[in-house]
């Protein structure tokens, strides 16, 4: 039995058609009575409002966004305001994923901006950190994941922690097949947890790189595992009933 309610979070990144997107929800709608975790996913932005009308329609899966803005409004052609996903009814966002860092150009300060902007919103945030394998080879590991912690979280108020959720990402693990260890992960997400100045007991911390239904059960026996943000097995309807079966039996 888990502390904190687990959740596994599809990254769909820029992938599916409106027919595998249908295909998708007609398979996920067969294990509704199942579900006991919380399951989201983050389309890419034109799709958020089909998914959320199949989301209302099925009931059991909440939709997010894959990242936003750092500005509310303006003349940000191409950008994303987290006012109007909160306007639309999305429920969550990721900020700082390692592809918005690596190929985006991301730093800190400006996903700072970001979490900030998303939380003053209402919008759940799930931030992601994670270090690279030259920095994991350097023994840098945990002072990266300190500084994206410090940086991005700056001057996040006690009154919207409730609403932030962090995602260790190595960003070695992710798309590649090689999944941190459980021990590993764990070591990592108890160090975030020590770190977090606000709602630590509470705040969820979710485990992505190679999840998939035959690593999950591992990760989630690990006490500060609270779930994970998937990738590439969240996009297959069968892998994520998977993921979303096991968290369903470590949350009872
Ligand atoms: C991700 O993109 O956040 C991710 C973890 O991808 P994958 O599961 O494919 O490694």
């Amino acid at each position: 039995m888990k502390k904190r309610e687990v959740h596994i979070v599809g990254n769909w990144k820029m992938h599916q058609t409106l027919v595998e997107i249908s295909h998708f929800f007609i398979e996920m709608s067969k294990m509704k009575m199942e579900l006991k975790c919380k399951a989201w996913i983050a389309p890419q932005s034109i799709h958020i409002p089909i998914l959320k009308e199949i989301a209302f329609t099925t009931g059991s899966i909440q939709i997010g966004a894959q990242n936003c803005c750092e500005h509310e409004s303006g003349a940000y052609t191409g950008e994303v305001s987290p006012l109007a996903l909160a306007d639309i009814g999305v429920e969550f966002v990721i900020i700082g994923h390692s592809e918005r860092r690596s190929i985006y150009g991301e730093k800190n300060e400006v996903l700072n901006k970001k979490v900030l902007l998303a939380l003053k919103h209402g919008l759940k945030v799930i931030y992601c950190v994670g270090e690279t394998l030259a920095e994991r080879e350097a023994e840098q590991t945990f002072n990266v994941i300190e500084n994206q912690l410090s940086i991005g979280l700056r001057n996040v108020t006690p009154e919207s922690a409730h609403l932030l959720m962090i995602a260790y990402e190595p960003v070695w693990a992710i798309g590649t097949g090689k999944t941190a260890t459980a021990e590993q992960a764990e070591e990592v997400h108890a160090h975030i947890r020590t770190k977090l100045k606000l709602n630590a007991e509470q705040t969820i911390i979710l485990y992505g790189g190679s999840v998939k239904p035959d690593n999950i059960d591992s990760l989630l026996r690990q006490e500060n595992i609270d779930g994970a943000l998937v990738g590439g097995a969240s996009l297959k309807a069968q892998d994520f009933r998977a993921l979303c079966s096991s968290a369903s039996t470590a949350m009872m």
